[in-house]
């Protein structure tokens, strides 16, 4: 079986086989309250102890506290509460303050949420002012230095998570200092452990939070600098433990665990060196260039984190991207908060300016510094793997005719989607309410199986197609007269009652007709014969919405709606009412998978990822049974031919879960009532299996 690649560092690490050990030695051995004054006790008082004077030494600490608390977030609340608190206290006695709680604008959420959830709690009313960044994602000194008079606390990080651009802190502090700013000044170090040398005593800096878990120590375990003589307020209070500064009987296994790391970066004998690193990132944005033309990179690698790559490419959704890595068990993130199919738009990239394509399609490559040769060669290959798939599945151009699709294509944006209806036979296709999100892809798809569009239809008047028609180049068939609609040659004077001696459009055996509707148009797609569409042979009916009543008469019991708007992922509905689901009934686990197929040995399991995710794919499928691959880009065209056999037994796959439930809900909606979806996907049957 493949082993996983993670390139997922920034995000979090494994774990350090050594720390792992010294985890299991607190938990096992010394297990002692480091609080209790007897051997046990005291046994794990000096494991405390060690590993509060190694982290002393590597970070520079000085005369400075150096607190272990349960990670960064916790960190950020006890500075901001610190600072904030100070800053009650010299307003309270008639000091001038600054009204201003700066933070960089590509800050980890958890700043700007604390300073605003501190400063409301504490009634200062402060204004959050946050602070631009350049093109290059670092702190805009101008600004600061225009903001520096009025500033009251100063956020910054170190390193960035999404970019790994790494901040400017000698030129900010040269601000803060020029300026004579009396602001207090936090750096979140998060992403700078292990990878930039910190001297924290030797800078202006007050505060600073670090997580072990972004590099190899355990989730749960963290650590906070504060400056000798900055203000310190506690955020927990109670035994009195970390010298009252955090209460709470310590972790002592993350604690054991961090200290083996800290000591691992201290010994240096341990993690690869940055020069090391940096042919590690030059190697993976090689294979990346060959692998995905067009590719553009988010971060100047020139001032970033070696370990860390950020990139969009032109034409691919953040969420593709995603898949076809997974497909592929090559772990990476998307820059930005993704949803089923439209990703929000990265804040850190938007910060710099960034185009919208870019910041809503990005993914972020990182890894750890553990990581070796052998596995980034692996990585490559496998990179090599996705673009070949992405290329076989017509996603980012390519002129090698791949096999010709032929049937339905439907390409969903939230809530609308864009038809394509094909004709491999005599490679003609005609495009129905095509989305202008999907102008490059609809582009790709085309040239690359080489089809010849006959017709860009509307279901609605006046859409602008001049883009596609204009991308679609040699593959648009020559302009012929049409109307607002897009189809070709149609009386003005027909209506609903006509429909049958509408001039249809012939695509290989296929036939298209028109229905005119008032200012809407509905297009029927079925087998003519002796040149009449008869109701019963139209097999889908596209329209803007759905509109059974209005198709009355003109379609069959057998006929599929497609609305170009579908508000809520329906992909397609049947003529008559849609039958009830229950979310329950439909799902099973994997248990229950085995159950089915012990029942129902000619059970169908249908694959609904896409077919670049099965190209990419290296492992056999964690399932056994008859597996048949239909994208649910296709599934319109599928559910037509499963609803012919009722009581056929199918059961949706997908990566995670979340597509096959909406494949078998469609089913299930559309009346097959034997249905189902595997809950959790194939990321969890293959854990069931590996049981
Ligand atoms: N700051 C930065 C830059 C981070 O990357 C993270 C984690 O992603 C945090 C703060 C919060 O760390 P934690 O979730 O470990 O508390």
């Amino acid at each position: 079986m493949t082993t996983e690649i993670y390139l997922d560092g920034n995000a979090t690490s494994p774990v350090l086989p050594a720390a792992i050990a010294a985890a299991t030695c607190a938990m096992g051995q010394r297990y002692g309250n480091p609080s209790s004054s007897h051997a046990a006790g005291l046994s794990a008082k000096a494991l405390l102890d060690q590993a509060r004077q190694c982290a002393r030494r590597l970070l520079g600490v000085g005369e400075g506290r150096l607190m272990f608390n349960s990670g960064a977030t916790e960190g950020i609340q006890t500075a901001v509460l610190s600072a904030l608190v100070a800053l009650r206290e010299r307003r309270e006695q008639g000091e001038a303050i600054g009204s201003l709680l700066v933070y960089g604008a590509t800050e980890h959420k958890a700043v700007p949420e604390s300073l605003a959830h501190w400063n409301r709690l504490l009634g200062l009313n402060l204004t959050l002012h946050k602070l631009p960044v350049t093109a290059q994602g670092t702190h805009d000194l101008d600004a600061l230095r225009a903001c520096a008079g009025e500033a009251a606390l100063v956020c910054t990080m170190a390193a960035n998570n999404e970019t790994g651009v790494i901040s400017d802190i000698a030129g900010i502090q040269r601000v803060l200092e020029q300026t004579g700013c009396k602001a207090y000044w936090m750096v979140d170090c998060v992403q700078a452990l292990g990878k930039l040398a910190l001297n924290l005593a030797a800078t202006r800096i007050d505060y600073a939070p670090f997580s072990g878990h972004k590099l190899y120590a355990p989730k749960g375990i963290g650590m906070l600098y504060v400056r000798a003589g900055a203000p310190f307020t506690p955020l927990i209070v109670g035994g009195g433990q970390e010298s009252a500064q955090r209460s709470g009987t310590e972790n002592m296994a993350g604690i054991a665990a961090l200290g083996t790391v800290l000591a691992a970066l201290e010994r240096g004998d341990t993690f690869r060196s940055h020069a090391e690193l940096e042919d590690y990132r030059a190697r993976l944005a090689d294979a990346l260039r060959a692998a995905l033309p067009g590719i553009v990179f988010n971060n100047p690698f020139e001032n970033s984190l070696p370990t860390t790559l950020n990139f969009s490419v032109p034409g691919l959704a953040s969420r593709e991207l995603m898949d076809v890595f997974d497909a592929a068990q090559v772990r990476v993130s998307s820059g930005s908060a993704c949803s089923a199919a439209k990703a929000a738009p990265s804040y850190v990239l938007d910060a710099m300016q960034l185009p919208l394509w870019r910041s809503a399609g990005a993914i972020r490559m990182s890894f750890g510094p553990l990581t070796d040769a052998a596995m980034i060669d692996d990585a490559c290959r496998r990179i090599a793997r996705c673009g070949a798939a992405l290329r076989t599945g017509c996603l980012i151009p390519s002129e090698r005719h791949g096999a010709a699709h032929d049937g339905l294509l439907q390409m969903g944006v939230e809530g609308a989607c864009s038809w394509l209806v094909l004709d491999a036979a005599s490679r003609s296709c005609v495009l129905i309410d095509p989305l202008p999100d999907h102008t490059a892809r609809i582009e790709a798809f085309v040239r690359c199986q080489n089809y010849r569009v006959q017709a860009i239809l509307n279901t609605t008047a006046g859409q602008q197609n001049g883009e596609l028609i204009e991308a679609l180049g040699r593959h648009a068939a020559s302009r012929v007269p049409a109307d607002a609609y897009g189809w070709p040659a149609l009386p003005d004077s027909v209506t609903l009652a006509q429909v049958q001696s509408v001039p249809a459009l012939k695509l290989g055996e296929r036939t298209l007709a028109c229905v005119v509707d008032g200012a809407q148009r509905h297009y029927l797609l079925g087998q003519a014969a002796q040149g009449q569409l008869a109701a019963a042979a139209v097999r889908f009916a596209f329209s803007n919405k759905q509109c059974a009543a209005a198709l009355q008469g003109l379609t069959g019991a057998a006929t599929l709606l497609c609305p170009s708007r579908d508000e809520q992922n329906q992909f397609c509905a049947a003529t008559t009412a849609a039958a009830a689901v229950c979310c329950d009934s439909l799902q099973l686990d994997h248990a229950g998978l085995s159950q089915l197929l012990g029942a129902h040995p000619d059970a169908l399991l249908i694959d609904v990822r896409e077919d670049y995710e099965y190209a990419a794919s290296a492992t056999v499928l964690p399932v056994a049974g008859k597996v048949q691959s239909v994208p649910l880009s296709r599934l319109t065209e599928h559910a037509a031919d499963w609803l012919t056999a009722a009581d056929s037994t199918l059961v949706f796959i997908c990566r995670s879960g979340n597509r096959s439930l909406k494949a078998a809900q469609c089913m299930r909606r559309l009346g097959h009532q034997h249905s189902y979806s595997l809950t959790g996907g194939l990321a969890l049957a293959a854990l069931a299996q590996a049981a």
